[in-house]
């Protein structure tokens, strides 16, 4: 069965309880969508937002710790966001390997405890500008897959998602060909480290807009999009979302 196209909006550290209105305009256009509606508020606003979400849009975190509870002053555990209504948790974002030093195997034990809570990891991949002008992109995709997805991995609990660093609100896109580079080398690397590999969706993010969606979307092993900025905006994520 092919795997269900997602749509995932992440909302990073923007947004208040006035706005998840906007989720209520996406309720009530698309009471029965085509694809799967995710929405990554800021954690605060998980639970109300899932009461917003009427079973129609899954709601999911930014992060997780990788420890079920204890002394980790200002963390989250996996177990928590799955009781304030969220089904997912996006881990490994790049603005937390940058910013709060996260590794590759920190990610793989968030997404463990993720895993072991009942949430679907999305786990999140990407080269810097740097590495792809080195000529490294495909070496560092293949080295961070290999090492952020945990055992006990499947499609049922895991989503990949290709995020370029030098893509994510910047406004630039790779071409085509970039991105349908990676997607090809991460659905075969995937193979051998998760049993139903095929059926992992892929994730494209960094700076999917509405004008460029379609193109995207038709882009072999694109199973969906991870959207900043244009996913605080029904008005925006709207067309995305239609464009799957
Ligand atoms: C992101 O940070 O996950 C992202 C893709 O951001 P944007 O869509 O704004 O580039």
């Amino acid at each position: 069965m092919a795997p269900r196209k997602l749509a995932a909006g992440n909302w990073k550290m923007n947004g208040n309880l006035a706005a998840l209105a906007e989720i209520d305009v996406l309720v009530a256009a698309y009471p029965a969508p085509g694809c799967e509606i995710l929405i990554c508020p800021p954690a605060l606003l998980i639970h109300p937002a899932k009461a917003r979400a009427d079973d129609v849009i899954a709601i999911g975190g930014q992060d997780c710790h990788d420890q079920a509870s204890g002394a980790h002053t200002g963390d989250i555990a996996a177990a928590q966001l799955r009781d304030a209504g969220a089904t997912y948790v996006i881990l490994g974002h790049s603005e937390r390997r940058a910013g709060h030093g996260e590794t590759d195997a920190t990610v793989a034990a968030k997404a463990t405890a993720a895993h072991a809570a009942g949430l679907v990891a999305i786990i999140c991949l990407g080269e810097t500008e740097a590495q792809r002008d080195a000529g490294e992109t495909l070496d560092v995709i293949a080295a961070q897959l290999h090492g952020s997805i945990p055992a006990g991995a499947t499609a049922a609990n895991t989503v990949i998602a290709y995020e370029p660093v030098w893509a994510i609100g910047t406004g630039r896109t790779p071409t085509t060909d970039q991105i349908a580079e990676v997607h090809a080398l991460m659905r075969d690397r995937l193979e051998g480290k998760v049993a139903d590999a095929a059926e992992v969706r892929l994730l494209y993010g960094g700076s999917v807009k509405p004008g460029n969606a379609s193109e995207i979307f038709a882009i072999p092993h694109v199973d969906g999009a991870l959207v900043g900025g244009a996913s605080l905006k029904a008005a925006d994520f709207e067309p995305i979302i239609a464009a799957l």
